[in-house]
């Protein structure tokens, strides 16, 4: 039931500037980077200066019981951040500074709404580094990379957001803030609760400030190499071979021949070869980061690449960053995020082709090969029918990358999106312990409602 005009005065009231009703504000905020459209409108947002605004705006929302999406940089994949019919939106992108970097003991405090990207260019300016790094870095922030556990670039070897979080603020449901972890290198007194809230996704708490591990920054220039291939398979059985070799690089990234295409039409500067199915662009760190790249570029050639280039820097990354807006321009929005075991990899990658030319749509393949995660973006026209049968393709291959151990989503997550995927992987007494947490930390259902736990 929509909150009465005295109810949202109260919260007015409470909140002054920082909540708003105007419309014009509030659209932007109503959406992510998905296809998902707002399942309606909003009463108003809160643009939250302090983890106090947060709680006097959940404590707000849970007594009125209106249902509240939870958003940062706004660049989700998954529909998590859409706007409910009458609910009100939370928004963290005014909290955005860093509040303490630590090197001595290897952490920074930041607020929610920094910027990975400038969260590392401050970072650099001290000689150290925060290690995820998800394409999409210049526009989503560190609150939102930890609600999503997102991936990156850099996980082949550093592993994901999950990896780097030491400690969290989290406003609860009922408004209650809460701070989990330490500052410290161990620490096993309490159930991990960071861990918890890490992917959550707005379901569980609001994440109003974070303790991450950071680290120096290399002391040599990275190699970046890339390899093109005539079959799109053996890119990932050369992909299952350097990651099980002693240089498996830092960094192993796939990107479908017709995907190269049109990121070389958007940039005719970058020119990046193009392959006749597929490119593995990897990058290597370290003293020997030459010679790796080298010998990464001949196995790559023992398993067919045609083609090979290594250079220094990081300049030939902009081709993968790039991959999915030059694909959502030109019309191909509906991505896919399956991770499967690294072994199977060739095989799902056949399967999707196959099931592609069963059901006679285009769909491209990027993805960060070397953690095994697949990206694959199904052709979509306009309209809501296209974009049901654009979503049953993607539920197909679902299905197929569940078969070998694999899993829905590897870092986008499952927000509104993949939700209706879950019973294919998860079994009954798993759903029921998920419930009964959320029912824990939220008994009126209200943060981010229908969405992640199923
Ligand atoms: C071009 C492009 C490339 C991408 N590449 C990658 C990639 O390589 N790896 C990867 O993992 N993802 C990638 N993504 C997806 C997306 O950028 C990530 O999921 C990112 O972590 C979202 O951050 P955000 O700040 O934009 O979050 P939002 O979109 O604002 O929110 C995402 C989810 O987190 C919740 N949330 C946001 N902030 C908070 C908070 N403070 N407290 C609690 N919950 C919160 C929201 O409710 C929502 O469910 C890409 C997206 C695009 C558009």
């Amino acid at each position: 039931m929509r909150a009465s005009e005295e109810e949202i005065q109260e919260l007015a009231t409470a909140l002054g500037e920082k909540f708003t009703t105007d419309e014009t504000t509030i659209r932007p905020y109503m959406r992510d980077q998905s296809w998902m459209v707002p399942e309606g409108t909003p009463i108003g947002a809160v643009f939250a200066q302090s983890a106090q605004d947060v709680s006097t705006a959940l404590k707000w929302a849970n007594a009125h019981k209106v249902p509240v999406s939870v958003r940062t940089g706004g660049s989700g994949l998954a529909g998590g951040a859409v706007s409910y019919a009458d609910g009100l939106i939370i928004s963290l992108d005014k909290m955005n500074r860093i509040l303490e970097i630590n090197p001595e003991n290897s952490y920074a405090i930041v607020e929610p709404g920094i910027i990975n990207e400038e969260f590392n260019r401050q970072l650099g300016l001290e000689g150290y580094f925060f290690a995820p790094d998800p394409a999409s870095a210049s526009i989503a922030t560190i609150g939102g990379n930890i609600a999503t556990n997102a991936g990156g670039l850099r996980a082949v070897s550093y592993g994901v957001t999950i990896d780097w979080v030491k400690g969290l603020e989290v406003v609860l449901a009922d408004g209650r803030i809460i701070h989990t972890g330490s500052k410290t290198i161990k620490n096993v007194s309490s159930l991990n609760l960071t861990q918890l809230f890490v992917g959550s996704e707005g379901t569980l708490g609001v994440v109003t400030q974070a303790t991450v591990k950071i680290e120096r920054l290399p002391e040599h220039e990275p190699y970046t190499f890339l390899a093109s291939f005539d079959s799109i398979e053996d890119a990932g059985y050369a992909t299952i071979a350097m990651r099980d070799s002693d240089n498996r690089p830092v960094s192993l990234e796939l990107i479908d021949a017709f995907t190269v295409d049109l990121v070389n039409k958007r940039h005719p500067d970058m020119q990046v070869p193009q392959p006749g199915a597929a490119l593995l662009l990897g990058q290597t760190l370290g003293e020997n980061a030459e010679e790796q790249a080298n010998t990464m570029a001949e196995l790559c050639k023992e398993f067919g690449a045609s083609e090979t280039h290594v250079e220094k820097g990081n300049d030939l990354l902009a081709v993968r960053r790039d991959a999915y807006p030059a694909l959502q321009d030109a019309g191909m929005p509906v991505i896919g995020d399956v991770s499967v075991p690294i072994a199977s990899l060739a095989e799902v990658i056949q399967g999707i082709e196959e099931l592609s030319q069963k059901y006679n749509r285009r769909v491209a393949i990027i993805g960060h090969a070397g953690d095994g995660n697949l990206h694959p973006i199904v052709q979509c026209g306009e309209g809501l029918e296209e974009s049901a049968a654009a979503e049953a393709l993607l539920d197909e291959i679902v299905k197929m990358a569940i078969e070998p151990g694999g899993v829905i989503s590897g870092e986008h997550g499952i927000g509104y999106l993949k939700r209706h995927d879950l019973p294919e992987m998860l079994s009954q007494d798993v759903i029921d312990v998920q419930r009964s947490i959320k029912n824990a930390l939220d008994p009126n259902n209200i943060l981010t409602p229908g969405r992640k736990v199923y």
